[in-house]
């Protein structure tokens, strides 16, 4: 009886785990709740590309099919290149993100990675290829060690603290009583927004992805954090296909290329310096932050003369 009691006692809590990740996962998108019914074709292919193009071809989408949010979205992100995405919240930028790791499916038009649309390849390979850096980092309920390793589970203890050195968060891990093995999550240590996304960072560099997408990666992080990963993140997007979806107009100055979205539409879009000589909305929230960022650093600056 004991020997078919302890196995049955294991199969209980994997089974609590495997819940408990799902449950986690979806949560990390914000999908509680909600159908994750999308289903690989019997002939589905795995996607396999280092530098891969993305594109996005008319795409038409609701959460609920009678609101449409994204009303025929056109762009391409050339292999290894940047597009940065910005505009006023419930803009729909996040949507794209969720669109090109096929949470939902389009409901006109495509998304292809090299030329293949998204919904011929095996989701497996999709988003093996794919890392985000979301708004809001959901961690489970494990040490930090774990939460960190999520990102390439097979990955050594010397790599996952290279990737939380790299996302500045080694020196607060190891400054913990209990260091990498801290509990965090709902149950444990409960880390800030700032720390949060620091390992939502470690996790995105640990799996070394082609394609990457930051969602306003640094937004939790002040100023002179985000000033030291925004450098990190310049140098991990080389090389890789990049969706970067920002707030803070100063991180999007090198992308190749800037979209400007309104209410689920393409409004502007160029280069930084096109942009600006186009004197549209770009330039003036381009001002707006100026004007905003003077306004913060002037009595610092006065105090420093003193
Ligand atoms: P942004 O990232 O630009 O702030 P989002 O892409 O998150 O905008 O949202 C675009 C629109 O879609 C908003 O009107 C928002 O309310 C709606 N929306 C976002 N997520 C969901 C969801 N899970 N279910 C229903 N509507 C959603
Ligand atoms: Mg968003």
């Amino acid at each position: 009886l004991l020997q078919l009691a302890i196995p049955l006692n294991l199969l209980g809590m994997m089974y609590r785990e495997v819940k408990q990740a799902l449950t986690n996962l979806e949560r990390l998108f914000g999908l509680l709740g909600e159908q994750l019914d999308i289903k690989d074709r019997p002939d589905a292919a795995p996607l396999s590309t280092a530098r891969p193009e993305v594109r996005f071809e008319a795409v038409r989408f609701g959460y609920d099919p009678r609101r449409e949010i994204l009303h025929g979205i056109d762009f391409v992100v050339p292999p290894g290149g940047t597009v940065a995405v910005v505009g006023h919240s419930g803009s729909g930028k996040s949507t794209l993100s969720r669109l090109l790791y096929r949470f939902y499916d389009v409901q006109g038009g495509a998304i292809r990675i090299d030329g293949r649309d998204l919904r011929e390849l095996t989701q497996a390979s999709l988003r093996q290829a794919i890392a985000i850096v979301p708004q809001d980092t959901v961690l489970f309920n494990d040490s930090i060690l774990y939460n960190i390793r999520y990102g390439r589970p097979a990955a050594s203890r010397e790599e996952v603290e290279a990737a939380a050195r790299a996302a500045h968060i080694h020196d607060f891990i190891v400054a913990l009583p209990d260091g990498y093995e801290t509990a965090v999550g709902e149950r444990g240590l409960k880390l800030s927004g700032g720390e949060k996304q620091r390992v939502a960072i470690a996790r995105a560099l640990l799996k070394n992805p082609a394609i990457l997408i930051f969602d306003e990666a640094t937004s939790a992080l002040d100023s002179k954090s985000e000033k030291a990963i925004q450098a990190e993140l310049d140098r991990i997007q080389q090389g890789r296909t990049t969706l970067v979806i920002a707030h803070r107009l100063s991180t999007v100055m090198n992308a190749d290329q800037i979209l400007v979205m309104d209410a689920g539409r393409i409004i502007e879009r160029g280069t930084h310096a096109e942009l600006i000589a186009l004197e549209g909305h770009y330039a003036a929230m381009w001002r707006l932050q100026q004007e905003r960022r003077d306004a913060v650093h002037a009595p610092q600056d006065q105090s420093s003369l003193r």
